[in-house]
């Protein structure tokens, strides 16, 4: 599986496990559906292709205003909880973390 598509899934796990927690909902309401295909839809469209970094240290950051955001609380809540609910993704994303 390539880079990108490991993150895109990542990323939707990630919104997911947020939604089911936050807001007691199986499936992702209206609102992180759209941030998660935004999040995909950046993705599929990275400059840097398979040789990017992950995004928290990308020194572009091509996200909206609003967007960004959005996935930096969700991130913030899921990041350190990624290593219980899914620890496979956390280690690959960590390892790319410290990657320079
Ligand atoms: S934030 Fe940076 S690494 Fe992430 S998709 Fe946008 S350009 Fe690529």
């Amino acid at each position: 599986m390539s880079k990108i598509e490991r993150e895109k899934q990542t990323v939707r796990k990630m919104i997911e496990l947020y939604c089911r927690h936050h807001l007691h909902q199986e499936t992702m309401t209206e609102e992180y559906q759209h941030l998660a295909d935004y999040a995909c839809q950046r993705l599929d469209h990275c400059r840097f292709g398979e040789k990017k970094t992950v995004c928290k240290r990308c020194p572009i950051h091509c996200y909206a205003p609003q967007e960004r955001e959005a996935i930096r609380k969700v991130m913030r809540w899921t990041g350190p909880r990624m290593m219980i609910y899914a620890p496979k993704a956390a280690i690959i994303h960590t390892y790319y973390m410290l990657k320079r």
